[in-house]
């Protein structure tokens, strides 16, 4: 899933020849999910038509302090600022550069990029020689200093004729070096996470298994959360019927606890964080039988064997890592979550208690008490397993700072 999904995005477009890169721009941005808005200043409108861009955009271009076809009302530039969750003024010229950093509005772009509070990139276009001038550098330096953040020009050949640094970045560039900063500034950026989930199934015959009530849903959920914080995650998964959106995860699918207890066991060194939600068997028959099993008339008996804990043999082999694991509890829970947390040696535990409406195995939604290793509680409320996982995850990041 792209980082763009869903984000409201403004675009600023000033008078450059490289104003005819945006419209590449603004369809990459829609292309990525993207909500896009677009605003120009009256004189770029001659370099790219605003019908291109609102056809583009999907959304009608704004160009002038009051409403294009009513003077009596003015574009809300306030709103607009506001709406946005990001904005890319995407040919920066000169002139819009010099006017950002010195407070000048006397366009609805500037009006607009002074209301927003949200991240601005801006990626300068113009010749090389406008490019080294003291004042553009300083108004660069400055901008930036403001917080703004610079899309680094490119070289190559200008409109002038002439050759050097000055050219807007590619749209694709852009669109790269935003994701990049975006992902710099996770709080998970560069952290890698194992998450384990769902149920597993300990086969009896090659028809009929052990397994449990366990969708899947909860780690699914952080695993998506995770990477939507910036963390390269590893989600390995007992059989469920769920997909995975994101391009930071790597699905590996199992069966078994056996095949569970591997695979941890193989990603497990290289992992800053595991998060253990997977429903894993306790039990598996003793012999594995690869003939169906014939009906009897008499009783038949099952002997089970126990299956490794692998969140236990994980906090015995632990050394950098935070080990998070679940406890699914019907009676006494905080005091058996309590011993789980200290034997297993984890770093905090996330209960949920069958007892509580809508918690637990099959339910889209679930309620949580985290305990960490000083056995302090963090109560949360019945949530949709998006939001639990969310609450998970800035715990461990609040955690992870900490530390
Ligand atoms: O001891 P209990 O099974 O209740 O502990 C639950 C926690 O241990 C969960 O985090 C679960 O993923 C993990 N677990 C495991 N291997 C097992 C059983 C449970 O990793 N065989």
């Amino acid at each position: 899933m792209s980082l763009f999904r869903g984000k409201r995005i403004l675009i600023g477009i000033s008078a450059s020849i490289a104003a005819y890169k945006s419209a590449f721009l603004v369809r990459e941005f829609i292309k990525k999910g993207a909500q896009v808005q677009v605003i120009m200043t009256p004189e770029s409108t001659k370099f790219v038509t605003p019908l291109t861009l609102s056809t583009l955009s999907k959304n009608p271009v704004l160009f002038s302090l009051v409403k294009e076809d009513n003077e009596h009302l003015w574009n809300n530039h306030v709103d607009i600022g506001q709406w946005a969750d990001m904005m890319v003024i995407a040919p920066a010229t000169a002139n819009t550069l010099s006017k950002m950093a010195h407070g000048e509005c006397d366009n609805l772009l500037l009006t607009t990029y002074m209301s927003a509070k949200c991240p601005v990139y801006f990626a300068p276009a113009m010749d090389l020689d406008m490019l080294k001038h003291h004042s553009t550098q300083k108004n660069i330096e400055k901008l930036v200093s403001f917080g703004n953040i610079y899309v680094p020009v490119q070289e190559g050949e200008l409109a002038s004729g002439l050759y050097g640094k000055g050219r807007m970045a590619e749209p694709h560039d852009i669109i790269s070096f935003i994701e990049n900063d975006c992902y710099k500034k996770m709080p998970l950026y560069h952290k890698s996470i194992l998450v384990t989930a769902g149920p597993t199934y300990e086969s009896i015959d090659p028809i009929r298994f052990i397994g449990n009530h366990s969708s899947g849903k909860m780690g699914y959920a952080i695993a998506e959360e995770a990477a939507n914080q910036g963390a390269n995650v590893v989600l390995i998964s007992g059989p469920t019927h769920l997909e995975v959106s994101h391009s930071n995860i790597q699905l590996i699918r199992l069966e078994s606890a056996d095949e569970m207890h591997q695979a941890c066991l193989q990603h497990f060194e290289k992992v800053d964080v595991a998060i253990m939600s997977a429903a894993v068997s306790d039990f598996k028959p003793d012999t594995k039988r690869h003939e169906k099993i014939k009906k009897t008339d008499t009783n038949f008996k099952l002997n089970l064997v126990k299956t490794p804990d692998i969140l236990h043999q994980l906090g015995q082999i632990k050394t950098n890592q935070i080990l998070v694991g679940f406890a699914l509890e019907t009676n006494n829970e905080i005091d058996h979550a309590k011993n789980k947390l200290k034997n297993k040696q984890l770093d905090f535990i996330v209960l949920n208690s069958l007892n509580d409406k809508g918690a637990g195995f099959k339910t889209d939604t679930n309620k949580i008490t985290i305990i960490d290793n000083h056995n302090k509680l963090y109560n949360f409320e019945l949530k949709s397993k998006n939001e639990v996982a969310k609450d998970i995850i800035n715990h461990l990041t609040k955690h992870l700072n900490d530390i």
